[in-house]
């Protein structure tokens, strides 16, 4: 950790949090998740891809995205309580290994409630393996649910909605580049607020109607794709005004993620910028009201 950034943040959230009389200690160092009756959310440093973990208030558990190999399951196993894993809702952005690949080893792993995902495919072996699992789970009953994101279809589970931005109300199966498919959705509770991007690209936030997020003040957003330019839909991002940036990416990657422009536009505009290659496991604790974040190193 290095110490100057944790201390600004803490400041920043013990700030945020007096603001909103709470009450509750900031404490740095200890990644196994407590037991408390507050959100946490877990950005997992799972090197170049994406996997967020939750549990809520009452102790449900949820994940987004496996990230590109199999560590996801020592985090989960760490993170959930002792016994059988169930995860009461999983969602699959999109279907590129680096999303999706984890998730394999979770549904061989886990029972989970509901599964939501879109109807775009993926001409991989690992996109194979999970159509394959899917349905296998399905029908044995490990799976309870599949279910389709669309914006009409909002999941609401321990307080906190799942406002689902894009896809729109119609299918998205058709698209050149899958990522123009992936799902983006807006966490609340209370008056925390996040957006998740997966790896949507540029366009995707043009065809995203402000009125949808003209109600919400952003405090935690995942940035999408890596930290990818392809997706620095500056006006969007503006208007958005995110208190943390959160960039899930890989030290060293062949992609060069994150882009430095992306960086310092998120800066500029008054955001903090966390990313996974340098600060390793990145979590937020809200209790709805306000927030703190630490990192892991
Ligand atoms: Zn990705």
């Amino acid at each position: 950790m290095r110490p100057k950034k944790a201390q600004q943040l803490f400041i920043k959230f013990f700030i945020l949090a007096l603001a909103a009389l709470l009450s509750y200690s900031i404490a740095y160092g200890s990644f196994r998740l407590k037991d408390d009756n507050l959100i946490h959310l877990k950005f997992y440093d799972v090197g170049q891809g994406d996997s967020i973990f939750i549990k809520t208030v009452h102790g449900s558990y949820i994940l987004v995205d496996g990230g590109p190999d199999s560590r996801v399951l020592n985090f989960i196993v760490k993170d959930i309580k002792p016994g059988p894993c169930y995860l009461d809702l999983v969602v699959l952005t999109h279907p590129h290994s680096d999303h999706l690949y984890g998730l394999n080893e979770v549904l061989k792993y886990c029972r989970v409630g509901v599964v939501l995902t879109t109807e775009i495919k993926a001409e991989t072996k690992v996109f194979g393996k999970w159509e394959e699992l899917l349905r296998e789970a399905t029908s044995s009953g490990r799976v309870k649910e599949v279910s389709l994101a669309r914006s009409n279809n909002d999941i609401q589970l321990d307080g906190i909605l799942f406002d689902v931005l894009w896809p729109l109300n119609e299918s998205v199966s058709e698209v050149e580049n899958e990522n123009l498919g992936s799902i983006v959705f807006l966490f609340k509770y209370g008056d925390f607020e996040a957006l998740f991007t997966g790896d949507a690209e540029m366009e995707v936030y043009d065809e995203i109607s402000p009125d949808a997020l003209s109600d919400y003040e952003i405090e935690v957003l995942k940035v999408p794709h890596h930290g990818s330019s392809d997706s620095l839909n500056k006006e969007f991002f503006e208007k958005l005004g995110p208190e943390v940036s959160i960039i899930s990416v890989g030290r060293n990657n062949k992609y060069r993620h994150p882009s430095l422009s992306v960086i310092s536009f998120f800066k500029a505009n008054g955001s903090t910028v966390l990313r996974t290659d340098e600060d390793g496991t990145i979590e937020v604790v809200t209790d709805g009201k306000g927030y703190e974040v630490s990192v892991e190193r």
